[in-house]
């Protein structure tokens, strides 16, 4: 029986293997450590745990694809992208992740991202591994033809290696109902099938689940009231600072508003607004959804009670909740001070790895509740596993099923990451609640199947 130093001591050597056999990566580092750093407690009391090689495994994808995305602009020039797709554990199911389209991708920020749907996946109960994809490709001011045409010739080359049994894209940063809509069509085309579960988020009049589109933010939304639940609170009559203006800002602001909470910020990569009488949702999504436009665009069109601060980041508004959903690294230690210096509660991550190992480090030392991505972000690929599940079936839900499966998973969630936190030692402490929860499922499949 190994102790949990010494299990400590074989985890560091193996994360120092890590950074050295994939230089360059620092957000996969960055989510290894996380990770790694907290097993410890469970492969020191699970002897089967031990055996060599399983978490090496485990941190080295099954796949990993790299792609030229050449295509045409509106001018005729030709563009190259680079495309990815990282296949990273299909122990528990199909691969099963997003697609993200920003100029910041790079193999290393998609391998972080793969990484944590392993467990974030397996959170979740449901049957699907964990993969993610994308391409430092823009879609900012790009006409719509352009990105079809960038989603055409990124799906000429993927289509080869996914497929409903094999591995599922869905959205992220940069990939809406737009985006999978030409992935669909592009993915039709060339194979000749209607393969719906091909790909999840797609719209709702072709294999589309209704709430999917909603349901990673109400989830987090979720995630964040059964916290409160804990410490004997509720959502009702607290602010909340959220940052972001895509997919996940705009349906946890959603949420938060039907939840009775007052959800005041709202940002983009230009800066954030603050309306003191809340955010204007109707407003916010005519800008974003419809007009493509700017945070900025909400200010001026909303009147006094809201302000635009260029450049700025919404941690520095005081408010009880803080639910940060856009994206890794955007919530660092000074922001989490200035957030625990103005009585925050509870941080709940919409994002993956928004907050940074610092911040999430002062956040729990000061008390305040904190839900790690992989388990208050779920509900978003909990619920593309039932479009999965409605697509193989050839039947759809209505939204009020569809959200009490939401709700239920939600709460199961928290229970496990709760409990399974609490049995080795670390009473409300999610991070490693999560982290253990997800890993032993994983790690029992992967034992099961033997050394692949
Ligand atoms: P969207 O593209 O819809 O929105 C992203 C938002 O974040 C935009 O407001 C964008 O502003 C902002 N943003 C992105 N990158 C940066 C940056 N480098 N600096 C400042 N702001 C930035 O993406 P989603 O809402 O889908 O995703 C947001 C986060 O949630 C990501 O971390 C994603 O991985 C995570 N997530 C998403 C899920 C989903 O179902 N969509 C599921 C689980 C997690 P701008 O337009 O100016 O770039």
């Amino acid at each position: 029986m190994t102790t949990r130093s010494e299990t400590r001591t074989t985890l560091d050597h193996l994360l120092t293997e890590i950074e050295h056999r994939n230089p360059a990566q620092p957000e996969f580092h960055q989510a290894a450590h996380e990770v790694l750093e907290t097993l410890a407690p469970v492969i020191a009391a699970r002897p089967e745990y031990a055996e060599p090689g399983l978490v090496e495994r485990l941190v080295e994808p099954e796949r990993q694809v790299l792609f030229r995305v050449p295509w045409q602009d509106d001018q005729g020039r030709v563009r190259v992208n680079r495309g990815f797709r990282v296949e990273f554990n299909s122990a528990l199911g199909p691969y099963k992740g997003g697609l993200r389209f920003h100029p910041s991708v790079n193999l290393g920020v998609i391998k972080f991202l793969g990484f944590e749907q392993i467990f974030k996946n397996a959170l979740t109960g449901l049957g699907i591994g964990g993969g993610k994809g994308g391409s430092d490709f823009d879609p900012h001011g790009r006409s719509d033809a352009e990105v079809m045409r960038f989603c055409q010739s990124f799906m000429t080359e993927l289509y080869r290696h996914i497929g409903e049994h094999t591995d599922v894209p869905a959205g992220d940063i940069g990939v809406g109902g737009r985006e999978i809509g030409y992935l669909f069509g592009q993915y039709r085309r060339i194979t000749n099938r209607w393969e719906a579960g091909v790909l999840t988020g797609k719209g709702r009049g072709w294999g589309g689940s209704l709430i999917r589109p909603e349901a990673t933010g109400y989830g987090n939304v979720l995630f964040a009231a059964a916290m409160l639940r804990e410490r004997g609170e509720d959502l009702e009559g607290q602010t909340a600072v959220v940052s972001g203006s895509g997919n996940v800002a705009i349906y946890t602001i959603e949420k938060l508003t039907a939840l009775g909470a007052n959800a005041i910020t709202c940002s983009d990569s230009s800066g954030y607004v603050v309306d003191e009488k809340g955010i204007d949702l109707d407003l916010l999504k005519q800008i974003k959804e419809v007009e493509r436009g700017r945070v900025d665009a909400y200010a001026e069109r909303r009147g006094s009670s809201a302000r635009f601060v260029p450049g700025g980041r919404v941690w520095e508004v005081p408010a009880d909740l803080a639910l940060p959903s856009a994206t890794q690294n955007e919530l660092d230690e000074n922001d989490a001070a200035a957030l625990i210096r103005n009585g925050v509660k509870a941080v709940s991550e919409g994002a993956n790895m928004p907050t940074t190992p610092e911040a999430v480090h002062l956040l729990q030392q000061a008390g305040v509740a904190f839900g790690p991505g992989k388990a208050a972000n779920a509900g978003g690929v909990a619920v593309s596993a039932l479009e999965m599940a409605q697509n193989h079936a050839r039947t759809a839900w209505t939204a009020e099923r569809v959200e009490e499966e939401l709700a239920s998973i939600m709460t199961s969630i928290h229970t496990t990451c709760h409990e399974t936190a609490e049995r080795y030692d670390a009473p409300g402490d999610y991070v490693t609640g999560a982290n253990i929860a997800g890993f032993e499922r994983v790690a029992d499949a992967m034992l099961a199947q033997g050394v692949i």
